[in-house]
């Protein structure tokens, strides 16, 4: 069956300047990561970017390592919307990164031009896509010349296989560093990905967000919901089928879903119930008080989770009493 996108998908949806750029990014974009490889149920993955771009979601954050198995969520995504949405691609912000382990050998991982420019043509052939709008050196090779990394993303937008640039992981000291080569050779970042969340706020001690302010690039931050934890998901123990319980997963386990986590959670979760939200809906609203944030990507494994977090348009931003309040949770 065609899909149709809802004639309505722009009416509620809030679009936020990417930096002193020219995109505008949905304040909520979804992330394949988790739940789009080939061993997640391939209709729920449909369903999920289906209902995500109904409900105004552009922006679909991808990576040539993710699955499971590597690859294969690019390879479903090009699947879906090669058969499905074709017709709105240019309605689309589709990302893309290189820099963790994709292929064995010596150019199958970190920041040489040799490894970056192979791995976006092979994203590319996967999604069966000419280009996608973002491409970042998913994280800073200690070992490459910076000038080379950046002039690896330099060469990709000139050759037209990406719009725009963007960085992931990288501190501030080294990002200072990554803007000015990238501004020397006429592609500016466009955009950093870290992760940030209420649980994990490296970004803000280690001065990244002045910087991407003073530079006018857009932060889009990274597992905003500390993979599911800063949601009333886990409250009263660990569901069968969430993110920590699957054994298969080595990136959230029972242990992260501490006595103490749960304890702030609670807490957190009664200032979200006051502003008549879910804890969920307030860590994405927690996040947008940044000014340096355009967007966060979030993860799902339900329709239901997407919905969620898109209702939280209505209500985004936070008093300076909630923020002091949330902020003596958390020390
Ligand atoms: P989140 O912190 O948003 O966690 C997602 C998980 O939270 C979901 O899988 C689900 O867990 C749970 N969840 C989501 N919404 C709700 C809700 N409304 N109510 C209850 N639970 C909910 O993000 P991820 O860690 O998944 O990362 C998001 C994206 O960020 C990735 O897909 C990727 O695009 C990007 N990323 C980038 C990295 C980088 O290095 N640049 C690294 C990691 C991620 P469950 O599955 O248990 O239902």
């Amino acid at each position: 069956m065609t899909y149709q996108a809802a004639s309505d998908r722009y009416n509620d949806m809030v679009y936020k300047r990417c930096g002193n750029s020219g995109l505008l990014l949905p304040f909520v974009s979804l992330g394949l990561w988790h739940n789009f490889g080939d061993i997640a149920p391939f209709d729920v993955a449909k369903d999920m970017i289906f209902r995500a771009f109904d409900l105004g979601i552009t922006h679909f954050d991808l990576a040539n390592n993710y699955g499971p198995p590597p690859g294969t969520a690019e390879s479903n995504f090009g699947k879906i919307l090669h058969q499905h949405m074709a017709q709105y691609r240019d309605e689309m912000v589709i990302s893309s990164k290189a820099g963790y382990l994709m292929w064995d050998g010596p150019y199958g991982e970190w920041g040489s031009r040799k490894y970056l420019i192979s791995s976006l043509d092979q994203s590319l052939k996967r999604m069966q896509l000419d280009y996608v709008d973002i491409f970042y050196s998913h994280r800073p090779d200690p070992h490459t010349p910076l000038e080379e990394t950046m002039g690896a993303l330099d060469s990709i937008v000139r050759s037209g296989k990406a719009l725009y640039v963007g960085i992931s992981n990288y501190n501030a000291a080294q990002t200072r560093r990554a803007l000015e080569i990238l501004d020397d050779l006429g592609t500016p970042c466009l955009i950093h990905q870290p992760r940030y969340n209420m649980f994990d706020r490296w970004t803000e001690q280690d001065g990244l967000h002045d910087v991407l302010e003073d530079k006018g690039v857009g932060c889009i931050p990274f597992s905003p919901l500390a993979q599911g934890l800063l949601t009333n998901k886990y409250l009263s123990g660990i569901p069968a089928d969430s993110r920590a319980a699957d054994k298969n997963n080595q990136f959230l386990s029972e242990n992260d879903v501490s006595a103490e986590n749960i304890k702030k959670v609670q807490r957190l979760n009664q200032i979200a119930e006051a502003r008549g939200q879910t804890m969920a809906q307030l860590a994405i609203c927690w996040l947008h008080r940044k000014p340096s944030v355009a967007s966060v990507i979030i993860g799902a494994s339900k329709v239901s989770q997407i919905e969620d977090i898109v209702a939280a348009q209505s209500n985004l931003s936070l008093t300076e009493d909630e923020i002091k309040e949330i902020d003596a949770i958390l020390d």
